[in-house]
């Protein structure tokens, strides 16, 4: 049982604006977007970023991937698109020590960085 503050939001120990929720998973708003859609998608096992993904745990990545879909599709972004985004570390600016990947819509790419 992981002590973050994801842990908590998945446990309900604090709140949050969940969106899409399993089993598995759960995805909530993240408290500073940064464009019309801008949801968190998290493992509710706490693995602490793509470092810690192993051959057991590795299947939520599908977990969280199939979840996107099903926000995309709630929050009305599935047609137009969406990014799918993860900071892995310190050099990424990982701030929160609980994978998560930040999928981004509602605005058009201006310029890409990749
Ligand atoms: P990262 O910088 O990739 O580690 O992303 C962490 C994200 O978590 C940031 O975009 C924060 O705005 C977001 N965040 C931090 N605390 C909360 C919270 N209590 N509820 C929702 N989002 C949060
Ligand atoms: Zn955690």
């Amino acid at each position: 049982m992981g002590d973050c503050i994801f842990c908590k939001i998945i446990r309900k120990e604090i709140p949050s604006s969940v969106v899409y929720e399993d089993d598995r998973v759960v995805a909530f708003n993240d408290i500073q977007p940064v464009a019309p859609v801008h949801v968190l998608i998290v493992p509710r096992q706490h693995i602490e970023s793509v470092r810690e993904l192993t051959g057991e745990n590795a299947g939520c990545l599908i977990d969280i991937h199939m979840a996107a879909n099903k926000v995309a599709e709630k929050l009305g972004v599935k047609d137009r698109g969406f990014r799918l985004i993860n900071n892995c570390g310190p050099d990424a600016g990982q701030t929160v020590p609980h994978l998560h990947y930040h999928l981004i819509g509602g605005l058009k790419l201006g310029a890409k960085i990749i």
